[in-house]
C-alpha cells in the first residue's frame, strides 16, 4: 500500500476570495448531519452563544442537535435562528459547519465561495471534494489541522478519539461475562478483570483511564516507547517489547516485516490473558496495523472480547468485520465504528468547542471573514478553495497520480 503523507503543505499564503472582507454579520449554518448513525452536531448552544453575542448570525437546522439531546428550543434561546428547509438553512450562508463531510448532493446545495469546515476524510471522499473544487467552495479540513501546542484547542481529532476511547471500554465491560473490579463478597472473592489495550495514543489512553476507574488491571502496550511513561501515569502497566517505532509527529512508523512478526508473537501472550482487548493502533494514512491474527483469537479465552477502533481502516484484529460484531472461538470481536457518535452530547460539544476556535482564526477581529489564510493552521487544514485542490495529496489521487 502506498503511504499518503496527509500533510504535505505547499502554500503559505492564501488569498481568501476576490470578493474581500464581508461585514458583520457572518452568516454560520449548520446542517443536520445525514449520515447513518451519526447523533452528532457541529455546536451546541453554548458556542452558539458566543458568536451570536459577538454579532453573528447562526442558523440551526431543524432538529440538526435532536440526536445529540440539544433540542431547538435551547438553540433558539442561545440566539440561534431555526431554519424549516436546507435551501432557508444555506441561502446566503458564508460559512458552513459539519461533522461528516458533505455528500455530493450536499455540495451541490453550497453556493460559490460558501466555506464549509469538518471532517473530510479527503483521501477517501474524491468525488465530493472534485464538486467542491468545480463549485468553487472552499473547505478546510479538521483531520488536517497540525498538532502543534497552538492548535491543541482545535484538535478535533484528539477530542473525538477521547470520546472513542472512553466508549470502547465501556462497550468492553458492557460486553464482558465478568465483574472488572475485584469484589470481596460474602458470595466468595472475585478477581479483577484484565484489559489490554492496543495502541497507546490519545484514544488508547482514554480506554485505559476507564478501565482503571472501572477496577480493571490495565495493561497497554504501543509501539512509540515514549508513551510508556503516559501509560504507567495512569496506573497501568506498559508492557515492555523491544520494538521502538518513534515516526515523524510523535506518530508511530509503519514496522518493517521482520518487527510486525515479532510484535505479533510479543503482544499474543498477553491477548490470551486479557479478559478485554482494546485495539486502537493507527500509522497516518495508512491501512491499521494487523496485531491480533486468528491464530491468537483461539488462545484467548471464551468470553473474552475485542473492541477493534481501527475497524474502519482495515481492523487490528485478523478477525474484524467493520460495524459488526461477530463471535470467532467465544470471542466477540467488536469491529467498532463511529464510537464518538454514541456519547453525542459530550463529543458535540468538545466538537462544537474545536470548531468556536477553528473559527477565531478565519474570522478577525472586526467581525470581518480574513481577507488571506496566512495563519499556519489554516494553510495546513485548506482542502479545496476557488477552484482548485489545495491538498496535494488528494489532488494527486483525483488526477490519478500518485501521492
Ligand atoms: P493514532 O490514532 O495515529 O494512533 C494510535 C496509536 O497507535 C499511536 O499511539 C501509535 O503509536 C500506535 N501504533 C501504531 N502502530 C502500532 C503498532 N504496530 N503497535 C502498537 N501501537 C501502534 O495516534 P493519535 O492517538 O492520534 O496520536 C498519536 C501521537 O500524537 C501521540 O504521541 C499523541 O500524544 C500525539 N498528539 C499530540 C498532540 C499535540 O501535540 N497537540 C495532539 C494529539 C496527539
Amino acid at each position: 500500500m502506498e503511504v499518503i503523507n496527509l500533510y504535505r503543505v505547499e502554500q503559505t499564503v492564501i488569498p481568501a476570495g476576490s470578493k474581500g472582507p464581508t461585514a458583520l454579520p457572518v452568516v454560520v449554518a449548520v446542517p443536520k448531519e445525514m449520515a447513518p448513525g451519526e447523533q452528532r452536531v457541529a455546536t451546541v448552544p453554548e458556542v452558539v452563544q458566543k458568536l451570536t453575542k459577538s454579532g453573528h448570525e447562526v442558523r440551526i437546522e431543524h432538529d440538526a442537535g435532536t440526536g445529540a439531546y440539544y433540542p431547538d428550543e435551547l438553540f433558539t434561546a442561545a440566539g440561534a435562528k431555526i431554519a424549516s428547509s436546507r435551501t432557508d438553512l444555506l441561502n446566503g450562508a458564508q460559512i458552513v459547519l459539519r461533522v461528516q463531510p458533505p455528500t455530493v448532493a450536499e455540495v451541490d446545495q453550497l453556493a460559490k465561495g460558501t466555506i464549509v469546515i469538518g471532517f473530510m476524510n479527503a483521501t477517501h471522499n474524491l468525488e465530493a471534494v472534485a464538486r467542491m473544487r468545480d463549485r468553487k467552495v472552499t473547505a478546510f479540513a479538521l483531520e488536517f489541522v497540525p498538532r502543534i501546542t497552538r492548535a491543541q484547542s482545535m484538535d478535533a481529532l484528539s477530542s473525538q478519539a477521547t470520546a472513542g476511547g472512553y466508549v470502547a471500554a465501556i462497550l468492553g465491560a458492557d460486553n464482558c461475562p465478568k465483574f472488572l473490579p475485584m469484589l470481596t463478597t460474602a458470595a466468595g472473592t472475585i478477581r479483577p478483570a484484565t484489559v489490554l489495550i492496543l495502541g497507546a495514543g490519545v484514544a488508547g489512553l482514554m480506554a485505559i483511564a476507564t478501565a482503571k476507574r472501572l477496577g480493571a488491571i490495565v495493561e497497554a502496550y504501543d509501539v512509540r516507547r515514549a508513551a510508556g511513561e503516559q501509560v504507567r501515569s495512569l496506573g497501568a502497566r506498559f508492557l515492555e517489547l523491544e520494538i521502538n517505532a518513534e515516526g515523524q509527529g510523535g506518530y508511530a512508523r509503519e514496522l518493517t516485516p521482520a518487527e510486525k512478526v515479532t510484535e505479533q508473537q510479543m503482544v499474543s501472550a498477553a491477548v490470551a490473558r486479557a479478559d478485554i482487548v482494546i485495539t486502537t493502533a493507527a500509522i497516518p494514512g495508512r491501512k491499521a496495523p494487523l496485531l491480533i491474527t486468528k491464530e491468537t483469537v483461539a488462545t484467548m479465552r471464551p468470553g473474552a472480547v475485542i473492541v477493534d477502533l481501527a475497524a474502519e481502516s482495515g481492523g487490528n484484529c485478523e478477525l474484524t468485520q467493520a460495524g459488526k460484531t461477530v463471535t470467532e472461538y467465544g470471542v466477540t470481536i467488536i469491529g467498532a465504528q463511529n464510537l464518538p457518535a454514541r456519547v453525542p452530547f459530550h463529543s458535540s460539544q468538545m466538537y462544537a468547542k474545536n470548531l468556536q476556535s477553528f473559527l477565531a482564526l478565519l474570522i478577525d477581529k472586526d467581525g470581518a471573514i480574513v481577507k488571506e489564510f496566512t495563519d499556519e493552521i489554516l494553510v495546513a487544514s485548506i482542502l479545496v478553495h476557488e477552484g482548485t485542490v489545495r491538498h496535494g495529496p488528494t489532488r494527486d489521487l483525483l488526477s490519478g497520480g500518485k501521492p
